[in-house]
């Protein structure tokens, strides 16, 4: 197939390209790691299968891109062509989140819902804000579900 995509094009595209080692996934993995914190990645057993896994904390982390998870932020606008089409893709990837929290939490694991816009973007954390975020999450007994996101900072 003929390549006819822009530049700009091609690299909204791999944004959206989902899956492992992103690069926001990758920034709260390194942080996280060099404060000495230790998980599991993507496991299978558990819904949802959460990026990040801290089983001695009972905690789960995902790392969300804003738009194929229609963050409201400043960060998602729905594309001008076939706008139907990931209008009701986005809104079922909403649906399967809530389903997955939901399921998490009745068996007990905590989670921490990282956004994209809270790592990227001009509405970004700063310095390592994000990873002290998380950090704190992990170490609290008493968070069940947090968002952290730049949303906030707009
Ligand atoms: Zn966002």
């Amino acid at each position: 197939m003929a390549d006819v995509l822009t530049p700009e094009q091609r690299q909204l595209n791999m944004s959206r390209i989902r899956g492992r080692d992103t690069k926001p996934e990758m920034y709260i993995r390194r942080g996280l790691h060099a404060r000495g914190f230790r998980y599991r990645l993507q496991d299978r057993k558990l819904p949802g299968r959460p990026d990040l896994v801290f089983p001695r904390y009972h905690a789960v982390i995902f790392v969300h891109g804003c738009f194929w998870h229609g963050h409201h932020c400043s960060m998602f606008k729905l594309p001008a062509t076939r706008e139907e089409f990931w209008a009701t893709k986005i809104a079922s990837n909403r649906a399967r989140d809530e389903r997955t929290t939901a399921a998490l939490l009745k068996l007990g694991w905590r989670i921490a819902n990282v956004w994209e816009c809270s790592i990227r973007g001009r509405t970004r954390l700063t310095g390592d804000e994000v990873i002290t975020k998380c950090q704190n999450f992990l170490l609290s007994e008493e968070i069940m579900l947090i968002d952290i996101s730049g949303v906030q900072n707009t």
